[in-house]
């Protein structure tokens, strides 16, 4: 994982730029609804303790995140104990650590949720619209949308990430944060 600690004063920046659809999609449906159901905040909030966002930001920005459907009270209440709990501060302490893609490509996702892997959980017309979204151009398009369609995710992600960074990962990327630290890596370098 990071062993540098990301602000999350940078988080909508980074979206767009190093992390991979997966949470790309979890961050821009949290911020658009509001809300995310658990098995998305799990896999987020994973996710975000391993670039480095430390407990007390995480739950700051998880209640940011929910104002607008739950009050600090309510946020407390319902969703404060399940980010301690995924940091191993509630509970049994386990220290979980972030969910690697065949984990998230294996999750069954439901009408309303976000997680899982775009690439294996979205259909055709809703990937190219995220990808369009993402500034993915038709000449990238069709590629990455055969790659989904054939089971090849990771080689879909794999062009993604070429195609956002302008050059291909160095190396198999077969973990959302190993994704994000490759990112890192090519733009800061
Ligand atoms: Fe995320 Fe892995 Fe899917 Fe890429 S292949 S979008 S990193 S789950």
């Amino acid at each position: 994982w990071s062993t540098i600690a990301t602000p999350i004063d940078k988080l909508n920046d980074l979206s767009k730029i190093s992390y991979p659809l997966c949470m790309r999609t979890l961050h821009e449906a949290l911020c658009t609804n509001s809300h995310l159901r658990n098995s998305g905040r799990m896999q987020y909030g994973l996710f975000l303790k391993g670039i480095g966002v430390t407990l007390e930001d995480a739950l700051r920005f998880w209640r940011d995140a929910f104002s607008k459907k739950a009050d600090g009270v309510a946020f407390e209440k319902k969703y404060a104990y399940s980010v301690k709990h995924y940091f191993g501060k509630e509970g049994k302490q386990t220290n979980y650590t972030p969910y690697g893609c065949q984990k998230i490509i294996s999750s069954s996702v439901g009408p309303g949720e976000y997680h899982g892997c775009p690439f294996r959980h979205m259909d055709r017309d809703s990937l190219c619209q995220k990808l369009t979204s993402c500034g993915v151009f038709a000449s990238n398009m069709t590629e990455i949308l055969d790659l989904a369609k054939d089971g090849q995710y990771h080689l879909a992600c794999a062009k993604y990430f070429e195609v956002m960074h302008n050059k291909p990962a160095s190396k198999p990327l077969l973990h959302p944060n190993a994704y994000f630290v490759e990112s890192r890596a090519i733009l800061t370098e």
